[in-house]
């Protein structure tokens, strides 16, 4: 029987690679533009850091964490999202000592062992952001020009909309919680059994519930932004205000919580039309109190993070990999060991050559370089390892010619295979 991979794992195979490359490379130099750092973490912490920052009540701590007691006794997970791990890390590298202010990124697999059938993956891949030391308005600003610069540098700013919202601060939230909780009072049978429970333990996620029943419930419920206090409304108006200066089309939306503890003032989302019903491609928010949670002192921090299964599906199919400049097909005494000596030597010279390391027939050698799409084939037999020379196809043109094996890269490079 075929061991076979795990449900909600998947491979990306070297077809579907060009297009992560290509997602990966783009936010390399975009984050690093911005100022950003790339931070490399942990996949497996201790429990107790999802535990204490995501927040007890959330579905990722309830039921969809990869946790497991090691062999030392330690209960570890696997890391759900980036943010705990990455002010972790920060505390405990006492990055704040050296300059508190500081802009990190990373990319990599997250897990959450989500229910299979929404078709979702229990790997999956995230680039997130964390600006840690500023509480300025400015500092939202700057995160979303970035997300949404990220965005145009893939080609996506048409295919994606803004959207935020704020929080306001612990203050807000608790009085907001009791304006909500009342507005619901006396409509509880109309919400889903999910809700009636996170009416109790979390009742901001009745607001993004997917339920029609309990959209249709809320549909009256008060904005937190309507309550909030005048420090928190002042941040967001900036925030706003500095978007439409820096020409980031966005629009508000009140019901938007975000599912995690740790998010206070500004939350935003960055949609698409195109993804269906789970249409967030990116999703992210302040986060003042998160470091203090984990035992450090307060620090001011916003980030987001960017599913990147979510970004290959709108990038759609890139261009394939390039096929080889040149397939080295060889035959006869020694022409094997003077393929691999000139397949290093046209490496060197930053061309990409390929061969078969068995001496089939020309034929047969002849077809793999068509097959791989290469654009000369390059022949060694026993003429050539006579004359030390190479005869050069080109498969494009239908035309050869007999090159000296020492000059070999030069005159690929000057036929237009340099790239
Ligand atoms: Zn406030
Ligand atoms: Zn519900």
């Amino acid at each position: 029987m075929h061991v076979r991979k795990l449900k909600g794992f998947r491979d990306i195979l070297p077809a579907e690679t060009p297009v992560w490359q290509q997602v990966e490379s783009a936010v390399r130099r975009v984050f690093g533009r911005y100022g950003f750092e790339e931070l490399r973490l942990p996949l497996l912490e201790e429990t107790a850091l999802f535990r204490r920052s995501i927040g007890e009540a959330t579905d990722i701590v309830e039921k969809e964490m990869y946790t497991f007691t090691d062999t030392g006794g330690t209960s570890v997970t696997l890391r759900p999202e980036g943010t705990a791990s990455a002010v972790r890390a920060y505390l405990e590298n006492g990055l704040h000592r050296s300059d508190p202010k500081q802009r990190l990124y990373y990319l990599g697999p997250m897990f959450r062992r989500e229910r299979p059938q929404k078709g979702r993956l229990r790997q999956f891949h995230q680039i997130g952001a964390e600006c840690f030391g500023w509480e300025e308005p400015e500092a939202d600003a700057d995160v979303l020009c970035l997300l949404w610069d990220l965005f145009a540098e893939l080609g996506l700013s048409g295919r994606v909309r803004l959207e935020v919202n704020t929080l306001g601060c612990a203050a807000d939230r608790q009085s907001y919680v009791e304006r909500l909780r009342a507005s619901l009072a006396g409509r509880t049978d109309d919400l889903c059994e999910n809700c009636r429970r996170r009416l109790g333990t979390n009742p901001l996620r009745v607001l993004d519930c997917k339920s029609p029943r309990c959209q249709e419930a809320t549909v009256d419920a008060p904005a937190i932004l309507d309550g909030a206090c005048p420090e928190c409304t002042a941040h967001f108006d900036r925030v706003r205000e500095l978007l439409s200066i820096q020409g980031v089309p966005h629009a508000v939306n009140p019901r938007m919580v975000r599912g995690l503890d740790y998010y206070n003032r500004t939350t935003f989302e960055l949609l698409s039309g195109d993804l269906g019903a789970q249409n967030a491609v990116a999703a992210g928010g302040r986060y003042d109190g998160l470091a203090e949670t984990l035992g450090g002192p307060r620090l001011p921090a916003l980030g987001f993070a960017a599913g990147i299964e979510r970004l290959v599906l709108l990038l759609g199919d890139a261009r394939p990999h390039d096929g080889p400049v040149a397939y080295l097909v060889h035959r006869g005494e020694g022409a094997v060991a003077e393929a691999l000596r000139l397949r290093r030597e046209l490496a060197k010279a930053g061309l990409r050559a390929d061969l078969d390391y068995q001496a089939r027939s020309f034929k047969a050698q002849l077809r793999a370089a068509d097959r791989r799409g290469a654009r000369f084939a390059l022949i060694l037999g026993e003429d050539e390892m006579a004359g030390g020379t190479v005869t050069v196809k080109d498969l494009a043109e239908g035309t050869q010619t007999s090159v000296p094996a020492a000059g070999l890269a030069a005159y690929l490079g000057n036929h237009g295979a340099g790239c």
